[in-house]
């Protein structure tokens, strides 16, 4: 090794002289480094791949000086540290954003246990919990979440990763069918290490990509490989949904993401501020953590929304111009709820028509669901029991009570009921 160093030093002399072009050689030359010498090659390390266009120029004169001091006519490899290899990237699909990451997620009681279970993910992909299945309503960090496991995956693991928006998937199969490229398709997806499908409940009522997404979901857990999902709901509500899939997205672990907490907001709105270089007296952060609450999404539109005016207008934020400009976005928090608003939401969250829902028909997959709707009708409006009744096809006005009377029951000792009333509440102000 020193005569390989020694001998190197005066290859590289001898090559300075030849090309006479100080700057490239400072730039691409002497950083270099010889490894060994084997069987008549000589193995050449570079800092990274980008250096191979750099020295190109300069490789026959770099073989000459090479065979001039040490007398043979030697071939060249080339190589670069794995540590400085262009950072590891997707496989396929769709980008990962950079800013959906852990260190920019913030964690609050709302979202604890996906928290910590998407780093241990992460750092142990397919072995802890598989598939991980993630819940939540609009704009509460699914996408955030399960982007940052993905890119901390690649980055510790160096996983083959693919992330897609459960559209894009559906569009891939219908392209592979139509352009008979199947076995590609499948090969792609069975050879990942890593599946990230944001939005699953898009693959309901496609029955053809349900099957093809059960193929290819069983071929992944049998190779130990990990599934990562979410959805605007827990599997159990996947009501247009295979039963086996929907048994097999609870073989791992099910957990959700909650409407972030008081304390988690206003740590949310520091963070933004912090990523956006900007600075919000603690009375704006709070007045905007305490009027908007369901929606990091909507945090975040307010922030913005309050970054544009006050660069547009060049306007100082204080509480009083938070307060004018923000006055449409926090009323519409306030939105009056009406009875065909929860009949929609209720059938929509229970995927039967409205139609159904206010028909007489005694189903219990109907009834169940026309009677939340009567509760949150009580609940959410002044309407009376008579005008609810009407609203129900024409029932008399002790069917509402009833109904009415039966869930405040139910819901004392069902927290499941009770969340799902929650989250069509929820969508109510959406
Ligand atoms: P979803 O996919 O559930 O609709 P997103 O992941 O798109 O929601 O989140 C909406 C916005 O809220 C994004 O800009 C995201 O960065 C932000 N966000 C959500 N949860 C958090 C969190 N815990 N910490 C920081 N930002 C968050
Ligand atoms: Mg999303």
């Amino acid at each position: 090794m020193d005569n390989l160093w020694k001998n190197w030093d005066l290859v590289l002399r001898n090559l300075k002289d030849r090309i006479r072009n100080d700057r490239a050689f400072e730039t691409w030359i002497k950083p270099i480094k010889p490894v060994k010498i084997e069987n008549n090659y000589i193995y050449l390390e570079i800092p990274n791949p980008l250096f191979y266009k750099g020295i190109s120029g300069f490789i026959n004169d770099l073989r000459e000086s090479l065979s001039n001091i040490t007398g043979y006519n030697m071939e060249i490899k080339w190589s670069y540290p794995e540590s400085k290899k262009n950072p590891p990237s997707l496989y396929f699909g769709e980008k990962l954003n950079p800013a959906n990451s852990f260190d920019n997620f913030v964690r609050g009681q709302c979202n604890q246990l996906a928290h910590a279970a998407g780093i241990a993910i992460a750092q142990s992909p397919g072995i802890a919990y598989n598939p991980f299945f993630i819940y939540g309503g609009v704009g509460l960090g699914k996408t955030h979440l399960i982007q940052a496991i993905g890119s901390m995956a690649i980055k510790t693991n160096n996983c083959k990763t693919a992330y897609l928006p459960c559209e894009n998937f559906v569009n891939l199969f219908i392209q592979s069918i139509q352009t008979k490229t199947m076995n590609t398709f499948r090969n792609n997806f069975r050879s990942l290490d890593i599946l990230l499908i944001d939005d699953i409940h898009f693959i309901a009522g496609k029955e053809g990509t349900q099957e093809e997404f059960f193929n290819t979901f069983n071929s992944l857990y049998d190779q130990k490989k990990q599934i990562i999902l979410t959805s605007d709901r827990p599997p159990k509500e996947l009501f247009s949904l295979e039963k086996r899939l929907v048994s097999r997205f609870e073989w791992g672990l099910v957990t959700d993401l909650k409407p972030p907490e008081f304390e988690t907001r206003v740590a949310i709105l520091r963070k933004k501020c912090e990523l956006k270089k900007i600075f919000l007296d603690d009375d704006v952060v709070f007045y905007i953590a305490e009027n908007i609450h369901d929606n990091v999404r909507l945090l975040e539109g307010a922030l913005n929304r309050l970054i544009a005016i006050s660069s547009l207008l060049n306007k100082t934020l204080d509480i009083n111009i938070t307060k004018e400009y923000l006055r449409d976005l926090i009323s519409s928090q306030k939105k009056i709820i009406t009875i065909e608003k929860i009949q929609e939401k209720v059938a929509f969250y229970f995927n039967i028509s409205v139609h159904d829902l206010k028909s007489s028909r005694r189903l219990k997959t109907l009834v169940v669901p026309r009677q939340i709707a009567m509760y949150i009708a009580r609940e959410k409006t002044d309407m009376s029991l008579t005008a609810i009744a009407e609203e129900f096809g024409g029932k008399d006005h002790t069917t509402i009570l009833y109904a009415c009377k039966k869930l405040k029951t139910q819901l004392e000792t069902d927290s499941y009921l009770k969340m799902s009333i929650e989250k069509i509440i929820n969508s109510l102000h959406e």
